[in-house]
């Protein structure tokens, strides 16, 4: 749902500091987009900022390059390091939406302590609960944009015009670890460390589980009325 970038409702959020929880394939990428549109706070997609980084053939870039395709993590210090930057930037400072980071509780414990400096906390984590199958089919259909970092499905949300993005007229590519082997590891790699997650966010009393199977539409809409009763 690119387009919603556009929306001219954009509601300020009054403070709003959000976690996306789940796996690859539950649709954090897209409700972090139609979300940061919504209340005019930043997507910080720490993969996103690691392609980049990998495209640019930064020093970072070279250093994470093989972690990625593999589709291990790339080690801690690096992304925390990225995070922590990137949130004390001025347009972060109402708030912003975090996806793909924390990945274990040490990158949580982490996050905590920079915040914690800032004074300032992480207000939500949601965690996207999503079926095998569907991340499946979500997973092999996605095509993103390599420059504006827009997600389409090839299904599910095509671009009007085949294989090129809405927003930039950019030629739409499949993530190289979108390739079946490398989900698989993905997939194994962020089960291991779920459990820590969502109980170092359960003690916390911040955690609000919310269903990665809906549609992106459903999904939205729900957030927001839930948002607006109780807050983020
Ligand atoms: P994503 O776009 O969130 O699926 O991330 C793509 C890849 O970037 C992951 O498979 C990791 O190799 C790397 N990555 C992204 N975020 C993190 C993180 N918080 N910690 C470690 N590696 C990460």
């Amino acid at each position: 749902m690119p387009e919603s970038n556009n929306s001219k409702k954009g509601k300020k959020s009054n403070g709003m500091r959000l976690v996306l929880l789940g796996p690859p394939g539950a649709g954090k990428g897209t409700q972090a987009e139609v979300l940061s549109a919504e209340y005019e706070i930043p997507h910080i997609s720490t993969g996103d900022i690691l392609r980049e980084a990998v495209r640019e053939e930064t020093e970072i870039g070279k250093e994470v390059n093989s972690f990625m395709e593999r589709g291990e993590l790339v080690p801690d210090n690096i992304v925390t390091e990225i995070v922590v930057n990137r949130v004390a930037k001025p347009d972060a400072s109402r708030g912003f939406i975090l996806d793909g980071y924390p990945r274990n509780k040490g990158q949580a414990e982490s996050l905590d302590k920079a915040l914690e400096g800032k004074k300032i906390r992480i207000d939500r984590v949601l965690y996207f609960k999503t079926s095998q199958s569907v991340i499946i089919k979500r997973l092999s259909g996605r095509r993103v944009c390599p420059k504006c970092n827009s997600i389409y499905h090839l299904k599910n949300n095509p671009p009007k015009k085949d294989e090129i993005c809405d927003r930039c007229a950019s030629k739409l590519l499949q993530r190289k670890d979108d390739k079946e082997d490398t989900v698989k590891k993905r997939l194994a790699v962020y089960k291991e460390a779920e459990e820590g997650l969502l109980g170092y966010y359960k003690t916390k009393n911040i955690l609000k589980e919310v269903s990665g199977d809906l549609s992106a539409e459903k999904l939205f809409r729900s957030l927001k009325a839930s948002f607006k009763k109780e807050g983020p």
